[in-house]
């Protein structure tokens, strides 16, 4: 790894040169890793030397207080290495003294922190903001996201399926929170077509050409009005992507039914087949806060099927591959009360 050591100075901070000296010593030599016990993984160097990591879950869409931050601090100061934000939108507690793990997973669970999401459980529940800086949500993922957390609760702590599940929500088609990648994907959509407002985008001066140049399936046309130029929406060709409504900032907005579509089947990574993309299995699913008791429901179903059918170490991708999707899509759907 010598040519980690010589990063060009540059305008970025050199992550390198803070590391720990433990850590920079072991810069890749780690060789293998184990999970202890659910939360913790132990990583292990090429000449045997261990290091303990605690997997931390946080709370949905990212937003951590000044005080949750410094209680983080506190303890990765108190009692490891380093701290490590992580893909998961979890933190990892890194180059833990085994000497202080359970003080440290003591402190962790009166400031109220769940730690999991290791082996066979639940590893992920990301999505993005919506609703809290987004324009664009259809749904509000982070209550989405909460209340899953919520059902699914045991099985962050508890090896308890067939292999790991990841669930990503995305507020809206754009999926910058995650969707389609994930075990279970679950994207908040539109129900309706954009509605077109002509006197705003005459008013603002909108560049035609511009605007429709952004649909991504050429479903606007140039319309003549009275007071001059606006747009149509072709509805039979519209994928209700809200692109349209980026490219105005005015004029253009999305109507007010929203529900979820539900994807299966998507992994990342190039480990074992690779990476693929999930499939439809509800096209839509009303999204009603704060109880969302029809989508925990199709998400169960999901859940209890793969849990049912697979093979030990067979995430939903996996199953779907090994039996089909009709066969996968006839388990799905006759399962009881929903
Ligand atoms: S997925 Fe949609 S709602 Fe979520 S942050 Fe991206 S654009 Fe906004
Ligand atoms: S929502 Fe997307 S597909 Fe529909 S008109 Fe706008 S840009 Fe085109």
């Amino acid at each position: 790894m010598e040519h980690q050591r010589r990063l060009p100075a540059g305008i970025m901070p050199d992550y390198y040169s803070q590391l720990p000296e433990f850590l920079r010593n072991y810069y890749g030599r780690w060789v293998w890793h184990k999970v202890p016990a659910s939360g913790l993984v132990k990583h292990i160097a090429d000449d045997g030397t261990e290091c303990l990591s605690v997997r931390v879950q946080l709370p949905p869409a990212g937003f951590l207080s000044a005080e949750t931050l410094r209680v983080l601090a506190r303890l990765t100061r108190s009692y490891a290495l380093v701290g490590r934000r992580t893909s998961r939108q979890g933190f990892e507690i890194v180059g833990v003294d085994p000497a202080k793990l359970n003080i440290l997973l003591y402190k962790l669970k009166e400031e109220g922190f769940t730690v999991g999401g290791t082996g066979k459980s639940l590893h992920q529940l990301k999505g993005c903001t919506c609703y809290l800086h987004c324009q664009n949500a259809a749904i509000d993922a982070p209550s989405i996201m909460k209340v899953l957390a919520d059902h699914f609760y045991d099985s962050i702590l508890k090896d308890n399926y067939p292999a790991r599940l990841k669930i990503s929500v995305g507020g809206c088609p754009n999926q910058c929170g995650g969707g389609v990648e994930a075990d279970i994907g679950i994207l908040g959509i539109f129900q309706d077509y954009p509605e077109v407002d002509d006197k705003k985008i005459i008013e603002t001066g909108t560049n035609i050409d511009f605007l429709i140049s952004w649909c991504p399936v050429n479903a606007m046309k140039p319309k003549e009005t009275a007071s001059g130029l606006s747009v149509e929406i072709k509805q039979d060709l519209c994928v209700r992507c809200t692109s349209c409504v980026l490219a105005t900032q005015e004029g253009i907005v999305m109507g007010q039914a929203r529900g979820v579509a539900i994807a299966a089947g998507g992994r990342n990574g190039s480990l074992k087949k690779g990476s693929c993309l999930g499939r439809v299995v509800f096209p839509f699913v009303p999204a009603v806060p704060l109880d969302y008791e029809v989508l925990v429901k199709k998400v169960e179903a999901i859940v209890q099927c793969w849990s049912l059918c697979a093979n030990p170490g067979e995430r939903i991708g996996d199953l779907i591959e090994r039996i089909g999707w009709e066969e996968f899509m006839a388990e799905v759907n006759p399962l009881p009360s929903w």
